[in-house]
């Protein structure tokens, strides 16, 4: 009926909205569950609340509460201790369109899962993960690295690639410890890495000007020929088989 109809500027934005509509809709919604824990210091269970979606556009707060940590804290309410619970959870920033699954548990197999369940998503959810990044992590310490990665207007697929001559390079100076891991780490303003190494030392290595730019120019083909609605773990892991699939063709 004429009275329901909605007048023009309203019906333009919602079509606006329709194209790039990441705002998931009612069944599409991520309800919060309820989960049993065990206090490991006193033993008590209890079941708490947990939220299986932070939607930073939506609850700016919680982004914040996802760096520190905080956001999966619980509190025994026998004992008062805190207890880091960790369970899938998606991160999501509508403004940035970027989608970062933590799947903290049997990470490979969740996330083929995960991705599985796309033929049950609606033709509007397809079309909004076209546009989106959408990432898989193991853990809170990827899924942060991921967050200021992005805060920094980076694209973790480079500092992925990047990451490895770093590692390199820093591994040549410094024979004398063993670096078993490199994150992505602002530092003075400056783009890095800091470099865990076995004996438990840190070491923050600079990513020099240029390397990264260079980076991109070398993969930019490879890495973006094909658009991918799935969820991607995008870790040293992805980077080696993209560096190994590069040198293959150059030979
Ligand atoms: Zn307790």
């Amino acid at each position: 009926m004429a009275e329901d109809r909605k007048p023009d500027s309203s019906k333009k934005e919602e079509e606006q909205d329709r194209k790039i509509r990441l705002v998931p809709n009612k069944d599409e919604q991520y309800k919060p569950m309820k989960a049993t824990i065990t206090c490991g210091k006193c033993g008590k269970e209890w079941e708490a609340v947990l939220q299986p979606c932070v939607n930073i556009s939506l609850h700016p707060d919680e982004k914040a509460k996802v760096l520190d940590g905080s956001f999966f804290h619980r509190v025994c309410p026998s004992c008062g201790e805190t207890i880091s619970v960790f369970y899938p959870c998606l991160y999501d920033d509508m403004q940035k369109a970027l989608m970062i699954y933590l799947l903290p548990e049997d990470t490979e197999k969740a996330l083929e899962a995960l991705n599985a369940q796309q033929k049950n998503w609606s033709p509007d959810m397809l079309k909004a993960a076209k546009i989106c990044k959408m990432r898989a992590v193991g853990s809170l310490i990827q899924l942060v690295e991921k967050i200021k990665i992005f805060d920094e207007g980076l694209d973790d697929r480079y500092v992925e690639l990047t990451k490895p001559f770093i590692f390199a390079q820093f591994q040549k100076a410094h024979p004398e410890v063993e670096g078993i891991a490199a994150l992505y780490e602002k530092q003075n303003g400056k783009n890095g890495y800091t470099i865990f190494c076995k004996d438990g030392k840190q070491f923050w290595a600079e990513i020099p000007e240029g390397v990264y730019e260079e980076v991109e120019r070398i993969f930019k083909d490879e890495v973006e020929k094909k658009t991918t609605t799935e969820y991607e773990m995008i870790g040293p892991g992805w980077a080696h088989d993209k560096i190994a699939t590069l040198m293959g063709k150059s030979e």
